[in-house]
């Protein structure tokens, strides 16, 4: 499969000063590992950025962040934006807004999503304003309503927007039709001709508005080839045709909205439960706020069964917290003074106070819906495929069309006596056009992915893009980190042993001070257990570094220290002689070993223990079930640790002592090996291995930013459970793809043969397209529960 790529060249505004060439490495070497990007390369000296990826599998705003993350800035004017396409109710009609908002100046890349009602935009802000954009898609008949921005809070599309007669003249419509038919049916002929007449002019109204501008955009959508037919048998006189044909389109259009609104509310419903006023206190007195004005650092009151409106960390009170909104998990949890909380999460019992730590458009909350329409913008394969056959199919149908109209009535005028096929084969090729809308099949695919994601979501699961859902449900392996994963990520020190005569508590206290400025999960057993034995005491630390997978080390009180594995050590040209003995014998019991050492030789040893989690032995032991073969614990932990923590949630592979790169060769072997891999870890240092599978999977990725964008598959609660949920998911959802794909092509094929052979009277063709629509959509809803 071919994938579409674009480049893009960006201006940018690098660390410190234009040639910084280790950040320029970093920043390519970076942009490489995100998925999608082809390839990047930074001028350094013109401080440009140019980067080549697939808009289907990375985004704009992905780059972004990358480069923010190595601390270059993009200077670009290129927005991305999300837009709710309120209204949009034929198929294809999302199609031609893109390629109508696409070929503006200035537009980078756009896709829309009918299944969503959404289109996403990155474009050039200097060329081309967000109200063109809008502009644009609304002549296609649609309101659009960017979401958050300075546009977000359009007349059109705020809430009361909606009004009686938008919501209902559908229905309306379809009634005054269904009565002038009626009365037509009694009524004799020259006035049955009006009230036809009238019927049809009712119903195509706003069908021919829309396929006019369709046509203007040079595309050929439903609307457009609908009101061609409904002319093309007004002409011939056939007023039941086009009066029917409108009528039944309407009716199919009506219960299309209906099941798609259901489809877009498993999504929107996420959206409403961030409350839109917070109870702030500010300089002694309280007052109630819109979220979008609290400031990071105010305090705000959560009275009892509330939802709390900012992602913060709770000051005073403590109460259980429900927080099914962002873990899917709904069993309420004991939160208290310290413990974070979420923005749309249910407060228990106790009133509570809460220190905003989050802007409101930055929350947990807020990201995974913005990741949610983003997952949705994108096009997965099957799609992708489909897309390309639409491409092909409906100007190849149209054009048979034509052939049908024109070359058997020409044949036929030359042999005398066959001038009454001219009408039937003419309505034989108004059917064609009806038939050439590839409606259904276009829509098969994104119905059952934005249902799927939006089902994942509310589990506590976010899927980037119908990709990973994909591939999820064909992966053969699947790798677990050992740290946080497999194991809380909870270490205790267990013993502590000085080598030079200095006290254990001294060589814990210098420990600790390295350790202070490190962000793994070792870092916070020694910060604990020295605060227990010497207090506050704080030693003074220069020069910080982390070496990833190995340790870390600094200056402390003048003096350089590492704190790491044995191999750090090894690797580092430290001698270990005399102590090997002592380290193996920490390590028998499957304890973590950390050694601290000067920088001539070691001066102490820690051993420190984690323990496994409960849930992982059953995840595993399922998706074995399920038929992921192979399975295996990576880990840059000493063999014996990592044997252990295999054990004890029943994995029998496990390969030990890999540095990140080495873990990344791994990754590589095994997907050589079994094709679809995933690998799944805390995001924190195996960001690596992690871009390099096939599905990256991240736990416990509420509250850590970066965590929650490496993923592909972002677990925002830490529960293991939810593996074997996604992968019946993703299974379930590719048979209900290829279901929709077979029906909906089969039933074209038939209706296309009949249409040019015995012919298909006009309302079994809008029936046959409009009810598939609707039976593929019916399906994929399945995918809900
Ligand atoms: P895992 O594969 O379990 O996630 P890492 O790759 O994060 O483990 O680290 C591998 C090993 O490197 C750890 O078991 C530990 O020995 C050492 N290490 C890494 N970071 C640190 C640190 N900050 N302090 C001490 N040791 C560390
Ligand atoms: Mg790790």
């Amino acid at each position: 499969m071919s994938a579409s790529t674009h480049s893009l060249d960006l201006p940018l505004i690098l660390p410190s000063g234009p040639d910084c060439e280790r950040c320029v490495t970093r920043l390519r070497s970076a942009l490489e590992h995100v998925r999608g990007v082809a390839g990047a390369s930074v001028d350094s000296a013109t401080a440009r950025l140019h980067v080549t990826f697939d808009p289907n599998l990375a985004t704009l705003a992905r780059i972004e962040q990358e480069a923010k993350r190595i601390g270059a800035e993009m200077a670009a004017q290129i927005d991305h934006q999300t837009i709710d396409l309120r209204d949009l109710d034929c198929p294809d009609c999302a199609a031609s807004i893109e390629k109508a908002v696409t070929r503006l100046n200035g537009v980078l890349w756009a896709g829309a999503n009918f299944a969503a009602a959404q289109i996403h935009v990155e474009y050039d802000r200097k060329l081309v304003s967000l109200r063109d954009i809008c502009r644009t898609a609304e002549g296609h008949g649609v309101r659009a309503c960017p979401i958050g921005g300075p546009l977000a809070n359009r007349e059109d599309c705020a809430d009361t927007g909606s009004s009686w007669w938008r919501e209902n003249r559908r229905s309306i419509s379809l009634a005054v039709m269904a009565g002038l038919m009626a009365i037509a049916w009694f009524t004799p002929a020259p006035a049955r001709i009006g009230l036809l007449a009238l019927t049809t002019l009712v119903g195509a109204l706003p069908t021919a508005l829309a396929g006019f501008r369709a046509l203007r955009a040079r595309a050929l959508d439903m609307n457009a080839l609908m009101t061609l037919a409904v002319v093309g048998a007004a002409a011939v006189g056939d007023w039941w045709e086009a009066a029917s044909v409108v009528a039944l389109f309407s009716l199919g259009g009506l219960l299309q909205a209906g099941a798609m609104e259901r489809t877009r509310r498993s999504i929107r419903g996420l959206m409403d439960l961030s409350p839109r006023t917070a109870r702030v206190i500010r300089g002694g007195t309280m007052s109630d706020i819109p979220v979008e004005r609290l400031l990071v650092d105010d305090t705000v009151l959560v009275k009892p069964g509330e939802r709390i409106p900012v992602d913060g960390e709770i000051l005073q009170g403590g109460s259980a917290i429900n927080e099914a909104p962002i873990t899917g998990e709904s069993v309420p949890r004991d939160k208290s003074a310290g413990d974070e909380v979420f923005a749309g999460t249910l407060n228990g019992a106790a009133a509570l106070h809460v220190r905003a730590v989050r802007a409101a458009k930055d929350t947990t909350l807020a990201r995974i819906l913005h990741r949610i329409e983003e997952a949705q913008a994108q096009r997965a394969p099957a799609q992708q495929l489909i897309d390309r056959f639409a491409r092909i199919y409906t100007p190849l149908v149209v054009a048979t069309a034509v052939l049908v109209a024109v070359i058997p009535p020409l044949a036929a005028s030359f042999t005398v006596g066959f001038a009454g096929s001219w009408h039937a084969w003419f309505m034989k090729a108004l059917a064609l056009l009806i038939i050439a809308c590839p409606c259904a099949l276009v829509i098969s695919t994104p119905v059952a992915i934005v249902t799927a994601i939006g089902s994942a979501s509310r589990r506590g699961a976010l899927i980037k893009g119908g990709v990973f859902l994909e591939e999820l449900g064909r992966m053969k392996a699947l790798l677990y980190d050992k740290t946080g994963t497999l194991t809380l990520g909870r270490f205790r020190l267990e013993e502590a042993v000085a080598l030079d005569g200095r006290s254990e508590s001294h060589v814990l206290a210098i420990a600790a001070a390295v350790e202070s400025h490190s962000e793994h999960p070792l870092a916070a057993a020694f910060e604990e257990e020295n605060h227990a034995r010497n207090g506050h005491r704080h030693l003074k630390v220069e020069q910080f570094e982390s070496l990833t997978g190995l340790g870390a080390r600094a200056v402390v009180e003048g003096i350089e220290y590492s704190v790491g594995s044995a191999k750090m050590m090894e690797s580092r040209g430290l001698s270990l002689e005399g102590v090997t003995d002592r380290i193996e014998a920490l390590e028998a019991g499957g304890a973590t070993v950390v050694v601290l050492a000067d920088s001539t030789r070691p001066i102490a040893l820690f051993a420190l223990a984690d323990t496994p989690r409960e849930a992982a032995a059953a995840a595993i032991e399922e998706l074995r079930s399920l038929g992921i073969a192979h399975q295996a614990l990576v880990t840059g932990d000493n063999p014996r640790a990592a044997a252990r923590v295999a054990e004890s949630v029943g994995l029998t592979e496990w390969v030990a002592s890999l540095l990140p790169e080495e873990k990344l060769a791994y990754v590589r072997d095994m997907q050589a090996k079994f094709g679809a891999i995933g690998m799944i870890g805390d995001g924190i240092n195996d960001a690596p291995s992690l871009a390099a599978a096939n599905v990256g999977i991240v736990m416990g990725a509420a509250g850590t930013d970066v965590a929650m964008e490496t993923a592909d598959i972002a677990l925002m609660g830490d529960d293991l459970s939810r593996l074997p949920f996604l992968i019946r998911l993703s299974r379930r959802s590719s048979r209900i793809i290829r279901q929709n794909i077979g029906f909906s092509l089969a039933t074209k094929l038939v209706l296309v043969g009949a249409a040019v052979t015995v012919g298909v009277p006009l309302w079994l063709a809008v029936a046959g397209d409009t009810g598939v629509s609707l039976l593929v959509t019916l399906n994929a809803l399945r995918l809900r529960f």
